[in-house]
């Protein structure tokens, strides 16, 4: 039998998005079935019943307090982002990084427990150089002035993330899940790739075809985030015993046992 989730209420910024509304349904499948609020910009799409939606743009700290203060939830898992390919890093810095500081600021002044934040893997890679087999370990990587400012955003939101882990188990710990592109039901890109291949449009090949790109499977990511909010959770309760076992202050690159070659 599986165990019981010892998450009471969970809130998804971002339930809207891909990533964000799968959460939201895997969630509803936790036993016993949590209290779920969700947080977006756009909550028109992805809605499901029994789900509380709050119109919240994260860039306004005042429309996140009033709206946790009626959601109170235990737990966040913070998703939201704008899509990766914009050139626009006034955005990306306004959203991914001032936004996820008021998020934390105002999860902290209101008692939340655990704080999930989806990063990406792409926070320790400079997207020029080959890395095969990276791990946990590596650091973050600042590239405001390349073209990776989607990532650049991403690595200062998750070391906010980790600086906000409270050094006492009664403060709000947090944790930072780190996917790949992520692929599965309810993705936006695998459709389009199938399509396109479909009507012929992949004519051009650069290189050997040989590269290999890590994707992350969606239900692995939510399942990475749900293992992390777990953790926090216990640990307020009973330490880890060795630093191998911590959660709380850590990043967690999340991938697939096998690579995929283009
Ligand atoms: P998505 O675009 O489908 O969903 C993001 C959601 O965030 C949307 O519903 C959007 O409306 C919401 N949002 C954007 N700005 C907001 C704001 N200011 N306030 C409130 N909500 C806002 O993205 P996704 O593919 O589901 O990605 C989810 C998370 O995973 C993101 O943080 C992304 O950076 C990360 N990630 C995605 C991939 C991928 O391949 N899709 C890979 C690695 C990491």
């Amino acid at each position: 039998p599986s165990t019981a989730t010892k998450i009471q209420s969970a809130l998804v910024i971002g339930g809207c998005g891909s990533l964000g509304h799968r959460t939201v349904e895997q969630l509803l499948k936790l036993e016993p079935t949590p209290q779920v609020a969700v947080f977006d910009i756009q909550t028109k799409i992805n809605r499901i019943q029994d789900v509380n939606y709050y119109d919240v743009d994260i860039t306004n700290k005042d429309q996140i307090y009033s709206a946790l203060e009626r959601s109170r939830p235990e737990v966040i898992f913070h998703t939201a982002s704008p899509p990766a390919a914009l050139s626009d890093l006034p955005l990306y810095m306004r959203v991914n990084v001032d936004g996820t500081r008021n998020l934390i600021e105002c999860a902290k002044d209101l008692g939340v427990k655990a704080f999930v934040y989806t990063s990406s893997a792409s926070v320790v890679h400079d997207s020029v150089s080959d890395m095969t087999d990276g791990d946990d370990s590596l650091p973050l990587l600042y590239l405001p002035d390349q073209t990776e400012i989607y990532s650049h955003s991403k690595a200062v939101a998750d070391q906010l993330v980790l600086n906000a882990n409270s050094t006492t188990p009664a403060g709000m710990l947090t944790s930072c899940i780190r996917p790949s592109m992520i692929f599965g039901e309810g993705d936006y890109v695998t459709g389009e790739l199938v399509k396109r291949a479909a009507e012929g449009k992949y004519k051009w090949q650069i290189g050997d075809g040989k590269n290999e790109c890590d994707w992350t499977f969606n239900e692995n990511v939510i399942h990475a985030q749900f293992l992390a909010a777990e953790a926090l959770l216990d640990a307020r309760v009973h330490p880890p015993a060795s630093d191998d076992m911590k959660v709380a202050g850590q990043g967690f690159l999340i991938t697939n046992d096998e690579h995929i070659s283009f």
